[in-house]
């Protein structure tokens, strides 16, 4: 297993575009190939459930990885997750931003978040309308505790290459327009498409690990 995975990382290297870092999706896939990646120089990992990161960031805690948390986080679980994760992908809400802010600073900890934005139907997501952004944007910026460092997006499942790079040049336009740096979008299946519409990070879990182990819950 480990040679496939290092053979995949390997094709991955040798693609790579100019400009998005390598978030590598590690739900569903055990601390083993963390580790084996790790080796390889990876140190960012994106995991969507608290209780299946728990157990791999304990038994990694030799290493200096950074987490982020790309799943959808319910308010009970916001302390725990500002404490093991450095970056908040999946902030869908101006109450979960103002919950993580005040956490974060009793906990001392300045978590990075990027707000979850739904520019298409889809009634399997949450995330921010562009108008409930923009609305709410004031508020988010008086945030203190917290960086808001960009937005994050995911292309409904029936979407095409071509609308899916369109909703990704969207996206980088309304990250623009707030003066936010990254770009969280695009996945196994769509990751050109978003790198070429000016994605900073790339969240790749199948493309890297091969099929999952067991079914993680979606983010
Ligand atoms: C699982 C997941 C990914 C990675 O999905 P792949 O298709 O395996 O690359 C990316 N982002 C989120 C939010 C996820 O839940």
């Amino acid at each position: 297993m480990s040679a496939s995975l290092e053979q995949r990382w390997r094709e991955l290297q040798a693609d790579w575009p100019d400009g998005p870092k390598l978030l590598a999706v590690s739900k569903g896939h055990p601390a083993e190939s963390i580790r084996t990646l790790a080796g390889f120089g990876q140190l960012d990992f994106g995991e969507s459930r608290l209780q299946e990161a728990r157990p791999k960031q304990e038994s990694l805690a030799d290493l200096a990885l950074r987490w982020h948390f790309i799943g959808r986080l319910q308010s009970n679980k916001v302390r725990a997750v500002v404490r093991a994760f450095s970056v908040i992908h999946s902030i869908d809400s101006l109450l979960l931003a103002e919950r993580v802010a005040r956490i974060a600073l009793e906990e001392g900890q300045r978590p990075s978040l990027l707000l979850q934005v739904k520019l298409r139907d889809d009634p399997t997501k949450g995330g921010w309308s562009r108008s409930a952004l923009e609305e709410s944007w004031e508020q988010l910026q008086g945030l203190s505790g917290v960086s808001i460092v960009g937005l994050m997006t995911m292309a409904p499942q029936e979407l095409p290459l071509d609308g899916r790079r369109q909703l990704f040049e969207e996206c980088r336009a309304l990250a623009d327009r707030f003066e936010l740096p990254e770009c969280s979008m695009g996945m196994s299946g769509d990751w050109r498409e978003a790198a070429a519409a000016g994605a900073t990070w790339l969240r790749l879990g199948s493309v890297l690990f091969g099929a999952r182990l067991h079914q993680a819950a979606a983010g």
